[in-house]
């Protein structure tokens, strides 16, 4: 299905971009997979697609906060494919801090990692996907693009914000062939998830199965986490021509947490 194309995820050493990463390889597209971890790791997983899936991928370590980074890692994979036909902006972090002990660093790097990082790769992106006629940005929002939870101030901020962006450049791009949408997941079991585990047991003074219970799957009236799996999916559909009309959408995938 995605012959030919190549598809760039930020943030595909863990969690939601490598399953999205995966998924994209599997159905024929090139992978350029991003993000921090191990070296030996990367490069095990980085060759195990190729070999799987029988596509070419190629790892950037840029760093999402980094501007000129960024803009290298979006020029090397011009080069090296042609054009990103389908860009994926999935990199984040979390920290869980009450508004008046929040890190202001934390503050910054969220907003650049979960933010930023994706009006710069938008921004490098477009005009080959204009020329080309096509084109696919998918960007991983939450439900806290939606709704909001207390403590979260930078993560609701900058997913808030990813809604903005995905809408605003749907609009813009609308009758170049190329569509915008935010994926919002609930609660999807991650490492993302499992770190901010200990950080909200001291903000609420609460054990480890409270945590899980009352705050994480508490407004997930499913009581089920999401899976990586069906995240990636989506964004598979969402590249496909079967969801040429659905752009500037908000895609919930939040077992009915923003329904009530
Ligand atoms: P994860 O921690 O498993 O993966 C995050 C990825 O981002 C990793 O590959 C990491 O190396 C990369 N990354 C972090 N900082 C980076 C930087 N400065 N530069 C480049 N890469 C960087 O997390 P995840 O749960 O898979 O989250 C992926 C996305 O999904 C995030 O945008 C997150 O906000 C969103 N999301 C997650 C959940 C959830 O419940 N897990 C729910 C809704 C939305």
């Amino acid at each position: 299905m995605l012959k030919d194309k190549t598809a760039l995820v930020t943030g595909s050493t863990s969690g939601i971009g490598l399953a999205i990463a995966r998924i994209m390889a599997r159905n024929g597209a090139n992978v350029v997979i991003n993000g921090f971890g191990d070296g030996d790791a990367i490069e095990k997983e980085r060759s195990g697609i190729e070999t799987e899936f029988g596509v070419k991928c190629v790892y950037s370590g840029a760093d999402m906060t980094k501007g000129d980074e960024i803009a290298d890692m979006m020029a090397d994979a011009a080069k090296e494919f042609g054009a990103v036909d389908i860009l994926v902006n999935n990199a984040g972090i979390q920290h869980v801090a009450p508004i008046e002990d929040f890190p202001i660093d934390k503050w910054n790097a969220i907003i650049a990692i979960n933010l930023s990082s994706a009006f710069h790769t938008i921004h490098a992106a477009v005009p080959g996907m204009r020329k080309k006629g096509w084109g696919r940005i998918i960007n991983t929002g939450s439900a806290h693009a939606l709704v909001a939870s207390p403590f979260k101030s930078a993560y609701v901020a900058a997913k808030h914000g990813i809604a903005g962006l995905t809408k605003t450049v749907a609009l813009e791009v609308a009758e170049a062939g190329i569509t915008a949408n935010a994926i919002c997941p609930g609660y999807v079991w991650t490492p993302l998830v499992e770190r901010q585990i200990p950080d909200t047991m001291k903000a609420r003074h609460m054990t480890e199965e409270e945590v899980k219970r009352d705050v994480l799957l508490a407004a997930q009236p499913t009581k089920k986490f999401v899976t990586v799996d069906q995240v990636a999916e989506m964004a598979l559909y969402l590249s496909s021509d079967a969801a040429s009309c659905i752009t500037g959408s908000m895609m919930q995938m939040d077992g009915g947490w923003v329904a009530q």
